[in-house]
């Protein structure tokens, strides 16, 4: 049974992501930050199917959240075959409003968290020789979206995090790759009228938005066997957008 770790696995497509590797028999801990009563609702339906789920609190921008939870980990003597980086936060504004404070907050959210997990997984992954990490980016970190700059740079860090790690451990036989959704329907939408989300809507190739599930079947296929000859690469999941 292999141990996969989602970070921000209480809602959206990390919930989707972990009911996903849950359902296939994986064992799987759900990372999340303050969302305590949808992490356990989701964790008590999967336990009551059968499926091996913990959840597991850390803020994830906070590297000794981070050392914490992979010691509560360690301490249970388990090592982390699947990590999953999933967790982010998104804010729209101007470039010339953002403060300080929101540029650090987005890049320690969304980026660091992803060095702080890699660093935490990766030395039991080479004592090993075996590990996947999967990273979630953006199309905004592809292509950049207009008022959230400091979410569009964050993102398109993970994307070269995730190029340069995958070459660095390709020897360790550990694989790292990237997902980058378009528009997906969760919370995250939450601010854009629907109005605004007709719109981004109709600019989608399949004329569709996307759901978690369509995001937690692309994950899921590059922590299977059937991935194992990809590496350093970007999954676009966004229904033909880019
Ligand atoms: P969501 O529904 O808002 O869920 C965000 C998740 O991240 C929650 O589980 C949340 O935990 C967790 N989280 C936030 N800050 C955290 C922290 N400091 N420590 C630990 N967990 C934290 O968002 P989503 O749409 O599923 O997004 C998931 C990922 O996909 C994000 O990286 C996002 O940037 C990316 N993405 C989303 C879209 C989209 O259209 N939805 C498009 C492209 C990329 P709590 O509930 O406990 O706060």
């Amino acid at each position: 049974m292999r141990n996969v770790l989602i970070t921000g696995a209480s809602r959206g497509i990390g919930a989707a992501t972990a009911r996903l590797f849950a359902e296939n028999g994986d064992r799987v801990f759900l990372n999340y930050h303050r969302s305590h009563q949808a992490v356990q609702a989701l964790c008590a339906e999967l336990t009551a199917q059968g499926c091996s789920v913990f959840p597991l609190q850390a803020d994830v921008s906070d590297p000794q959240a981070v050392q914490a939870m992979f010691r509560t980990l360690s301490d249970h003597g388990t090592d982390i075959d699947v990590l999953v980086n999933n967790a982010g936060i998104a804010q729209t504004k101007l470039f010339t409003d953002l403060t300080d404070d929101d540029w650090h907050t987005m890049i320690d959210t969304n980026l660091s968290s992803v060095f702080y997990c890699c660093r935490a997984a990766l030395p039991a992954m080479i004592r090993r020789h075996s590990g996947r990490i999967i990273n979630v980016t953006s199309i905004w970190g592809q292509i950049g979206g207009s008022c959230e700059v400091h979410y569009s740079a964050a993102k398109a860090g993970i994307i070269g995090l995730t190029k340069a790690l995958a070459k660095e451990e390709a020897l360790s036989g550990i694989t790292v790759n990237a997902v980058a959704p378009g528009v997906i329907q969760t919370d995250m939408l939450s601010p854009y009228s629907p109005e605004e989300l007709q719109v981004l809507q109709s600019e989608i190739p399949v004329g569709t938005l996307g759901t978690p599930s369509d995001v937690a079947r692309a994950v899921f296929f590059l922590a299977s066997p059937h991935s194992s000859f990809i590496t350093g690469q970007i999954l676009s999941v966004n229904g033909g957008s880019v």
